[in-house]
């Protein structure tokens, strides 16, 4: 049976690691493909189970040899998801799931246009910034920099959500994880026939609900809070920045 490659993307701190490594406790068959990054490890991140850690003059490297399927600069930092994480997925014939930024998004869906995309937004501003501030206090230290920095990249990157098949907003953990896990078993249903055992019907309506040309209605607050549709939008957004959560 032929494996699903899966792409994911979301500004950073949305909550898409959290949902990645809930999906692969409750979702067997889906193996998460570890890029490498010349960024610095974070926290208890480990080689080669996050990241693949590299200094920029091996990722040079790297790249000149043709080792990447893709990869790209985000927040100063070189990432890229590696040919060959493809290549064994596709001749073991498991599903694989790429966290990959909006650039490498659209390097990969220009070389495998059948892999499906999948963008993850955080329900406002300012729940993103609690949560960018949450996993750095849990990291040991918040760099405000770096919480702002990548906060203030959230909004262009929510710009390009039209390019993804699917949408989820990620606000209750628990209903996003429960979305997540609907959409790989829908996708495994309608492109390989396999059944699904629990509550079938269900779960292809949750799946159909995600469908980015299907969730209009539930993305325009999202996408007002970031101020991307609409004035009013714009003014919360700046309202959302100024405001202490914490
Ligand atoms: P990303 O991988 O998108 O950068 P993470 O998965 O590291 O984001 O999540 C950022 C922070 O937000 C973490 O501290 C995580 O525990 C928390 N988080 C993720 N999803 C939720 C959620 N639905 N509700 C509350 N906190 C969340
Ligand atoms: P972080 O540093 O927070 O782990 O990731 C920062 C950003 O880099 C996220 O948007 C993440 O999806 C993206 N990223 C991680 N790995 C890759 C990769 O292999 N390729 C690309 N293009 N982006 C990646």
């Amino acid at each position: 049976m032929a494996g699903i490659l899966f792409i994911i993307s979301a500004p950073s701190g949305s909550g898409k690691s959290t949902l990645v490594s809930e999906l692969r406790k409750q979702v067997s068959g889906v193996e998460f493909a570890v890029s490498w990054t010349t960024r610095a490890p974070r926290g208890s991140e480990e080689h080669g189970r996050e990241y693949y850690f590299t200094s920029r003059e091996e990722f040079q490297r790297m790249i000149d040899a043709g080792v990447f399927l893709e990869h790209a600069e985000v927040f100063g930092n070189f990432y890229g998801t590696a040919r060959q994480s493809l290549e064994e997925a596709r001749s073991q014939g498991y599903d694989l799931l790429l966290d990959i930024d909006v650039q490498g998004a659209a390097q990969v869906r220009a070389k495998t246009p059948e892999a499906v995309s999948i963008f993850i937004m955080p329900p406002n501003p300012r729940v993103l910034r609690t949560r960018l501030r949450n996993r750095s206090r849990a990291e040991g230290v918040v760099v405000e920099e770096e919480v702002y920095r990548r906060l203030s990249e959230a909004s262009k990157e929510i710009e390009n959500y039209r390019e993804y098949g699917y949408i989820l907003v990620n606000d209750i953990l628990d209903r996003a994880v429960a979305q997540l896990e609907a959409i790989v078993l829908a996708e495994r249903f309608y492109r390989n026939g396999e059944t699904i055992a629990y509550r079938s019907r269900r779960v292809l309506e949750v799946a159909a609900a995600c469908l980015q040309f299907n969730s209009q209605e539930r993305l325009k607050p999202v996408l007002e809070a970031f101020g991307i549709i609409g004035t009013s939008g714009q003014q919360q957004l700046k309202f959302e920045e100024e405001s202490d959560d914490d």
